[in-house]
């Protein structure tokens, strides 16, 4: 079979798109488009967050029923922490109040030297909670033994109540959900005594140690990801895919776009698929920053799309989508239908193919590189 790859541009659009020919920038991406499949493809499983953690796994084919249910255990499996299965998983963000309400979901502007602080200074809080640090803003926070308690705590993303009051997004639900709300009322006292600043950790997305299909159970083939943010190396690790990493890959705007094209198409040499995910967009777009995420989706066409698009083969095919939108003046994520363009190498065949579900893009690609996407997409 022909090679495929997908590329994942977490959190591209601003909002929904109606028309894809103006969609893509100029030039080379354009004519990219214009020689391509294309059409929109639903990401976010009815009920779910528009977010990375479900939004990704379907677009790897994952039913909803088999979704992990939070972020943390994935983000935790990527960089090595190990936990019990009797744990409970959180994220936790360092969040900047202003008046009592969220002014910034990640502290914008901190150091990294400050994010390693927020994380150190809360580090002999208790014995109940375990604190790790991973990149940027993100912290994990573990709670032992209260995996139970997981149907029952409910939290709140910062990234979606932006502008909402700090109080009334505090975790709830049973014991678990009391000690996180405690939780993040003391840090609020203890880090803006130590930054000078108002600044609180709101912990959310928790999880329990969990599992997902793996890629070849689904498919029947090989499969690689060129990842560098936590949560999709994670859910590429629970599907068994063979993880390419590199110190360069950061997760953010800064990360070495080339050196991805180069090890998505080195990973094809060994595997029949590729995933390449690139998440700096959405990180700008949480920053409320629409110049910086412009430039970068830009960037990600002339550093890492195009120069795949022609380390590849003729015949292979090439899908390059995004995972959920995420507004740039808002920081928040939306569920629109995500446009795609589906590009065999080689060919210039360009037809809409309407609306798409999530779960069959991996077979769509394939359909496409076995020279029969008509009959599947059709
Ligand atoms: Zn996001």
């Amino acid at each position: 079979m022909a090679k495929i790859a997908m590329v994942i541009i977490d959190g591209m659009p601003n909002s929904k798109v109606d028309d894809i020919s103006s969609y893509y920038p100029k030039g080379e991406p354009t004519k990219l488009f214009e020689s391509s499949y294309y059409g929109w493809l639903t990401t976010t499983p009815q009920g779910l967050e528009p977010d990375t953690l479900n939004c990704v796994p379907t677009l790897l084919g994952v039913p909803k029923e088999q979704i992990p249910q939070g972020r943390a255990y994935c983000e935790s499996l990527a960089v090595g922490i190990s936990c019990a299965p009797s744990d409970l998983l959180l994220r936790c963000n360092p969040v900047r109040l202003r008046n009592g309400a969220i002014a910034s979901a990640n502290a914008n502007g901190l150091s990294e030297e400050q994010y390693l602080s927020v994380s150190a200074a809360m580090q002999g809080y208790s014995s109940d909670f375990e604190m790790h640090h991973l990149q940027s803003y993100k912290n994990i926070l573990i709670l032992k033994g209260l995996a139970s308690e997981l149907p029952r705590v409910k939290t709140y993303p910062p990234h979606q109540n932006v502008g909402n009051n700090f109080e009334s997004i505090l975790p709830e639900g049973g014991p678990a959900g009391a000690m996180l709300a405690s939780f993040a009322t003391h840090s609020r006292k203890i880090l803006s005594d130590a930054l000078g600043d108002d600044i609180a950790l709101m912990p959310w997305g928790q999880s329990a140690p969990c599992s997902l299909p793996s890629f070849y159970s689904i498919y029947g083939i090989s499969a690689s990801a060129v990842a560098g943010t936590e949560i999709v190396a994670g859910i590429c690790e629970m599907m068994d895919m063979n993880l390419v990493y590199s110190d360069g890959f950061t997760g953010d705007t800064d990360t070495h776009l080339y050196e991805k094209a180069l090890a998505a198409a080195g990973a094809l040499e060994y595997t029949d698929f590729a995933l390449m995910h690139i998440n700096g967009a959405d990180e700008a777009a949480h920053r409320l920053d629409q110049f910086e995420k412009a430039a970068f989706i830009q960037k990600i066409f002339d550093e890492a799309v195009m120069p795949l698009s022609k380390m590849l083969e003729p015949g292979s095919c090439l899908m390059v989508c995004s995972d959920h939108a995420t507004d740039p003046i808002s920081g928040s994520h939306k569920p629109y239908p995500q446009p795609f363009l589906l590009h065999r190498i080689g060919s210039s065949e360009h037809e809409c193919l309407g609306e798409i579900k999530g779960t069959d893009s991996v077979w769509l690609l394939r359909s496409a590189a076995e020279g029969r996407l008509h009959s599947k997409a059709k």
